[in-house]
């Protein structure tokens, strides 16, 4: 029978047993179609969801493209634009081969040229400044570093230092902010198994990752778990919250102050967690070099240094309601070291110190020992897979 169908949950796919030769009726001709299902991936984001492309047995075009079930972050499921992947594919505007400027800068006249007089002409140029010793005429600028250290390798050999992304730009301040409590740049929210979900905007799930997160973010909520939102606009994420504010741009960073203030004044502190992870005997030779150098003395100062960041304070400066402050205050102080957070971009990349938005952010997750737990946040680098070299 053509188009035999698996069913998973709410969504079907065809077997995977049948993907080498898969039938399914052409919908214009209704005669049935021989298919190879071939695993893809879209790159229409970041998210890089699954695709399986159905590749026509008989003149090996591609027709169409749905979801790969198999995807273990998609799922099998995708945005409008993961199927209309289609479209790139024929596009008759999509460029084919390298193009070199023949006319004036900004005259749009290119011709197109080989792979071979491209490596050629740029190859032999960087080849020339660093024979010439100038190595600080060659930069390198890429979208994004996908490839996990690998162009760094190429250019530290040549003795090149100019690496550059779109990412120093935008998402630096996020990533310095949790660098200084990690040494990992960004965080990996287990959001599936959390009971609090904290997001700053511009977060993932805004639509950046958002598919395989906004997934996760669901299923959580139907277990129970509380959404927060900080972020200017009643964004997609932030209708489906629990609790969402508005705050004034570059504020944030006061509220989760007076959050981290709250958790310590009524014991919501994971004491195990951070007398174990946290340099707290160098806070108080720094910031309390006369006090006893015990973990108790430790908290005792921290509370009191802490204490000035009320919700009254927060509320000034963020023009919000203090109540909400401490409603998010509360939830955060319930999910214990089930508390997924995130943000990215925005509030941290925008604002005169926004790394302090991250800082202060990250706090609530030191505090409450949520750090690498389930339903916690992770660093990054914990749950990714990086290829080694040899
Ligand atoms: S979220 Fe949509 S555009 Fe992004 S990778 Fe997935 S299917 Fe493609």
């Amino acid at each position: 029978m053509p188009g035999q169908r698996t069913r998973w949950g709410l969504t079907n796919f065809p077997p995977p047993e049948d993907w080498d030769r898969h039938a399914q009726n052409d919908p214009k001709t209704r005669e049935p179609r021989d298919y190879m299902l071939i695993p893809t991936i879209c790159f229409n984001c970041e998210s890089s969801c699954g695709l399986l492309a159905y590749v026509d047995h008989e003149d090996l075009s591609i027709r169409k493209f749905e979801g790969n079930p198999a995807h273990p972050g998609s799922r099998g499921r995708n945005c409008a634009k993961g199927p209309a992947t289609v479209n790139q594919i024929t596009d008759p505007e999509r460029i084919l081969h390298p193009l070199r400027r023949v006319g004036e800068r900004g005259s749009g006249q290119f011709e197109p040229v080989s792979w071979d007089e491209v490596l050629r002409d740029i190859g032999g140029r960087i080849r020339r400044a660093i024979i010439d010793g100038r190595m600080d005429e060659v930069m390198y600028h890429v979208g994004r570093p996908g490839e996990d250290g690998f162009a760094e390798r190429v250019l530290q050999a040549w003795g090149v230092d100019g690496h550059n992304s779109h990412t120093n730009v935008c998402s630096s301040g996020g990533r310095t902010g949790y660098t200084h409590w990690m040494g990992f740049d960004r965080p990996s929210p287990d959001y599936a198994n959390a009971k609090t979900i904290l997001l700053l905007s511009s977060h993932l799930e805004t639509g950046h990752y958002f598919n395989p997160h906004a997934q996760r973010i669901m299923e959580a909520k139907k277990n129970g778990a509380k959404v927060a939102v900080l972020d200017l606009r009643l964004s997609n994420t932030a209708s489906h919250a629990d609790l969402w504010m508005s705050p004034w741009p570059g504020s944030e960073a006061a509220i989760f102050l007076a959050v981290a203030a709250y958790l310590m004044r009524n014991g919501h502190v994971n004491k195990e967690f951070m007398e174990r992870w946290v340099n707290w005997d160098v806070y108080l030779q720094r910031l309390h070099p006369d006090a006893p150098l015990d973990f108790d003395t430790f908290l005792e100062r921290l509370t009191e240094d802490y204490a000035h960041y009320t919700f009254d304070y927060a509320a000034e400066v963020a023009h919000v309601d203090a109540a909400r402050i401490e409603e998010l205050a509360e939830m955060v102080a319930a999910a214990g070291t089930a508390l997924a957070t995130h943000t990215w971009r925005s509030a941290t990349a925008g604002n005169l110190g926004g790394w302090q938005i991250a800082r202060s952010l990250f706090f609530l997750n030191v505090l409450t020992g949520s750090v690498g737990t389930p339903g916690g946040t992770h660093p990054n680098g914990w749950d990714k897979f990086i290829a080694h070299f040899p």
